[in-house]
Order: C-alpha cells, then structure tokens, then sequence
C-alpha cells in the first residue's frame, strides 16, 4: 500500500507523480485502501483487470479502473497533469487561475476550466463541523453595485449570506452560501449546516434572523452599525473574499462553487500539511461531474 503523504513539496510531489502509474496506484489506493467491494454484486474479492490498475470482481467479472464513479471518471487528457491541477489548486494560497494552469501545464485553458471546476466541486463542504464556539453571520451583494442588499436578485447580482467563527482575535473558519432572498428560511437552512444551535450566534437585527430565535438559543441580535461597524471581523473576511473573487473570476457565474473553493482553502490555512491528501480523497469519494456547457 501506499503511503499517506504528511506535507508535500513541489519536488516531492514531482518526483512521486511522475507517471501515469504512479498516479492510478494512488487513487486505487485512495479508492480501495480500506477494502475493495464490487459495486455490481458486493463481493469483496478481486482480481487484476485487463486495464492498468483497474480490478475485476471475481463472482461477476465486473471491471472497474481507480478513476471510475470518481471526479477523475473518464478524464481525456493526461491523469499526471490531472493530478498537478489538484496540487495547484489545494497549494497555492490564493489558488490558481485556469489560464495560469494552462500556460504551466500546456493544456487548453478550456481543459483546465473544466477540470479545475471538478476539483472546486470537491471542495463543497460537508458541514460536517458545525461551528460550536462563537459565530456571527451577515448577508452581503456580490457583483452588480454590490447594493441593495436583500434586494430582489438578477444575474449580475447574488446574494450571500457568510458565517464565521471567532477564535481569540481572529476567524478561524468561514462559510459561504448563495441563496434566493434573505428569508428566516434560507438564512435558518445555512446556520443550521454550518452552525451548532446552542452556539454564540451573533446576527444584526435583520427580521430574518428574528424567528431563528428558537432554534439558536443563544442567538443575540445586535444593531449592525454604520457600514457593518460592530461586525468589522467578519466584513474584513467578506472584503478580501471579495477581493480574490475580483481577481481570480470577473462575473458571479458558478458564484457557489468559487465561494467553496475559498471557504476550503481558508479553513484548512492552519493545516496546510494534509490538504493535497485531503483533497484527493474527497475527489475519489464524489460521484462524477460532467462539465456541460462550458463556458468560462
Ligand atoms: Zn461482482
């Protein structure tokens, strides 16, 4: 088996990515490390298929490769510059742009859009961790004049509503969720994802957050003061997502998936180490995605 990677460096990862071997030993890895099970008839014993790394059930002779069922599913250009992506994309700080990845990987732009737009699908949260500690939470406009907050929404226009953590003197973990309006509704659905009930929710007086009253006990509706005044940790991390946004996309399109993209980076800063494995086991583990449409 192969062995799990603590932190990874560029020449690390070169070196150990170098073939397309080298990358369908990992996701097979990744993919059947704890077990191999067919996914036709649930047997659990294999062996080897015709197609490199692939293993076939031996009860129904069912054939699967490392990368089916994944984000790596039926990939047409090389797996080793599928695997860089991913690198790129979980190590640069401020992540990587899809023309940026095709003048260093020699692929068309347009590749590295679809694909890069896969690797962002795996960084969805899972909400899995819902914020126990202090939190507050805000809508804020992207794109358009940025207005008109919880205005009625047009395609130049999205509303986002943002929840963070505060730990000491800083946010330690950010959420981002595009919604339709600024109902009790919609802002009840992404607290109650990403936000424990009997958590410090701290919410401006907007009579959206009045009815979740009930659901967060502590909840405390503070006025939200000039420009956000009494929130100015959680406009500060709204400024520079809005900031990257600007550079990195210039139009709100496939605006959730680039807001994942950054609440994944931002709450995994202080564990950079494991972030490339990370990532890579949640590309195995999501179903495939076909990129329709393409458009960048
Ligand atoms: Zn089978």
């Amino acid at each position: 088996m192969e062995q799990r990677f603590k932190s990874l460096s560029l020449f690390e990862f070169q070196e150990r990515f170098s073939t397309k071997s080298d990358c369908l030993s990992f996701l097979a890895f990744l993919k059947w490390g704890s077990g191999y099970r067919c996914l036709k008839c649930g047997n659990d014993k294999t062996c080897n298929g015709a197609a490199e790394g692939s293993l076939q059930c031996t009860k129904c002779n069912y054939c699967e490769s490392p990368s089916a069922n994944t984000l790596f599913h039926k990939v047409k250009f090389d797996l080793v510059k599928a695997f860089y992506i991913v690198y790129f994309v979980s190590t640069n700080k401020k992540g990587i742009t899809s023309t940026e990845l095709s003048r260093k990987l020699s692929l068309r732009q347009k590749t590295c859009w679809a694909f890069k737009r896969k690797v962002m699908k795996a960084m969805k949260s899972s909400g899995d961790y819902p914020i126990t500690g202090v939190a507050e939470v805000d809508e804020t406009v992207f794109g358009g004049q940025e207005e008109g907050v919880r205005g009625r929404q047009n395609l130049n226009k999205k509303l986002v509503v943002v929840g963070i953590e505060k730990k000491k003197k800083g946010v330690s973990r950010l959420y981002a969720r595009v919604i339709q309006n600024a109902d009790a509704e919609s802002l009840g659905k992404f607290m109650k994802d990403h936000i424990a009930t009997k958590a410090q929710v701290t919410t401006d007086q907007w009579t959206g957050y009045a009815p979740l009253e009930k659901d967060f006990v502590n909840l405390t509706r503070i006025p939200s003061g000039k420009k956000g005044s009494n929130f100015p940790d959680l406009h500060r991390v709204v400024m520079n997502l809005k900031g990257w946004l600007r550079g990195m996309h210039h139009h709100v399109w496939h605006l959730q998936d680039y807001l994942d993209e950054y609440c994944y980076r931002f709450n995994r800063s202080f564990m950079k180490d494991n972030i490339f494995d990370n990532l890579m086991l949640r590309m195995v583990n999501s179903p495939p995605c076909y990129i329709k449409n393409i458009s960048s």
